[in-house]
């Protein structure tokens, strides 16, 4: 019996074990644990992977959304613009700093945030956007970016999904004002536990992030702001700047695994993802659309094939979000989505055998 799970991290790990526990012994022999001198390396190594003058590591993707969030002085009162259509921080946080999540529909294609009704819920209350690069789509950051510049707002990009992701030759993460990624173990670029980052070309922004990730203090122990508790481990800065290294070699089997499936499934009704010419999509999730989803997903486990809902439930329609008052039809395509969607295996170690009999199963289905 075949037990092809959805993502294989001890198969990765297996491809860079002694590297990574090299650096595991360097760190744990020079005795700097927290804020040491591979944190600072590898926020030097993100800045110029992505093309941006700072990078600053916290704890995790959500603290990354929250700081940044925080030092753009959103809060009370105001109303920031998102998808319904991603995991839950990226919502979770517009709440957290007292603001109120705004959701519009996403486009059926990319999945991505719709640009078109975004316009339609700017009002005076209205202080920032965060677009997701869903599943590692780019969002369409040029009309973004232009609606965001024509009434003054500020604009986040959530890329936990999207490290390395590229729209018309640049990367992810270097088009709006600032940027959050997540090192979330399943992430393209995932540590061995949480950590997170936010990279910006704003100087200003950014002393107010390094300054929130410590408690608000600078110097240590003269505090100017109230802050969190949210730093990267020395332990995961090193691990990932090895990891880092790999990440293109990675992604580009991915999006070779991926250009597989969409050939080898064309000839069924399912919907694979879409792929543009001017964006490189790097396929965090390779995600199908099916009619009958849940007898699809029932029929590959009984098969030995591992597969995932993302996501079940659209934001707008999340229990604690249902006194912001959106009726059931109200983002359609999200709610569509979110019964059609999921995923199937797609890591960098995945070999042809377990390809091959991934989608002839997927083919018996329909017979
Ligand atoms: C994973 C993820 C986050 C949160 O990251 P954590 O490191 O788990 O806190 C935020 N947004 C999106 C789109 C994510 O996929």
């Amino acid at each position: 019996m075949k037990n092809i799970p959805l993502l294989d991290l001890k198969a990765q790990y297996q491809t860079i074990r002694e590297e990574v526990r090299q650096a595991v012994d360097q760190v744990l022999d020079n005795g700097a644990y927290i804020m040491g001198p591979e944190v600072k390396a590898f926020e030097a190594d993100v800045a110029a992977y992505i093309g941006v003058k700072h990078a600053i590591g916290v704890a995790n993707g959500t603290d990354a959304l929250l700081l940044a969030l925080d030092a753009a002085g959103i809060g009370e009162g105001d109303e920031v613009i998102t998808t319904p259509f991603t995991f839950f921080a990226t919502a979770e946080v517009i709440s957290q700093v007292g603001a109120t999540p705004v959701f519009v529909d996403i486009d059926e294609k990319t999945y991505n945030i719709d640009v078109a009704q975004i316009r339609t819920k700017i009002n005076e209350k209205t202080k920032a956007i965060i677009p997701v690069h869903i599943f590692g789509q780019p969002a369409n950051m040029d009309e973004i970016m232009t609606l965001a510049n024509e009434h003054q707002l500020f604009v986040l990009e959530d890329a936990a999904q999207a490290m390395g992701s590229e729209y018309k030759g640049r990367k992810i993460g270097s088009l709006g004002h600032a940027a959050t990624y997540s090192f979330f173990p399943t992430k393209n670029l995932g540590g061995y536990g949480d950590g997170g980052m936010i990279v910006t070309n704003d100087d200003e922004l950014a002393q107010r992030i390094r300054i929130l990730r410590v408690h608000g203090s600078s110097p240590k122990y003269y505090h100017s702001m109230i802050g969190y508790n949210s730093r990267l481990d020395e332990l995961q800065a090193t691990m990932l700047r090895i990891k880092l290294r790999f990440l293109d070699q990675w992604n580009d089997a991915r999006r070779d695994k991926a250009t597989f499936y969409n050939e080898a499934l064309a000839n069924t009704s399912l919907i694979t993802p879409f792929a543009d010419d001017d964006r490189k999509h790097i396929y965090h999730l390779y995600i199908l659309q099916a009619e009958n989803r849940d007898e699809m997903m029932h029929y590959l486990k009984e098969k030995g094939i591992a597969s995932g809902v993302y996501y079940p439930v659209p934001l707008h329609q999340q229990n604690v979000y249902l006194p912001l008052g959106y009726q059931e039809g109200s983002l359609p395509v999200s709610e569509y989505m979110s019964k059609r969607t999921f995923a199937i295996p797609l890591y960098a170690e995945l070999d042809q055998d377990a390809m091959n009999y991934i989608v002839e199963t997927i083919q018996a289905f329909y017979k």
